[in-house]
């Protein structure tokens, strides 16, 4: 896990608009799931941290990913079987490699709701089947 002054500065910036406390694990945690397209579980999380805090507890992962989850800097998702962290929090739906299990972000166009569902707030789309690579390893063991 790198961290860098950019990831640093995103950091500082955060705690001060959510008025979330400046600490090493939180910044560790931050670190690990700030810009990820990797959809980490708390588990993942948790791995990546204790390579740069070895004295970290995964319930202060769990903690700190709640905090910034009620803060609207990530989002909770379900994926795989899992429950994960999802840096990207504008609306969108998830393609699922059901070979590799790689996720992929896919954007949402804006939905035209009938009046009764504007208030609808979350999207939550699923689609599953073979990545790009996936798809050319079956194809090659085909031929
Ligand atoms: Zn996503």
């Amino acid at each position: 896990m790198k961290m860098n002054a950019e990831i640093f500065a995103a950091f500082s910036d955060f705690c001060e608009r959510s008025g979330i406390k400046r600490t090493a694990q939180r910044c560790a945690v931050f670190a690990a799931v700030y810009g990820s397209r990797a959809h980490p579980s708390a588990e993942e999380v948790f791995g990546r941290v204790k390579k740069t805090l070895p004295t970290m507890k995964l319930e202060s992962v769990y903690r700190i990913l709640g905090d910034f989850h009620r803060a609207g800097l990530i989002k909770r998702v379900h994926l795989s079987g899992l429950s994960r962290f999802d840096s990207n929090t504008s609306k969108h739906a998830h393609f699922v490699c059901s070979k590799c299990g790689k996720i992929a972000d896919i954007p949402m166009p804006e939905l035209k709701l009938p009046p009764s569902l504007r208030g609808a707030e979350e999207v939550s789309m699923t689609l599953g089947g073979l990545c790009p690579v996936c798809a050319v390893r079956v194809k090659s063991k085909r031929a």
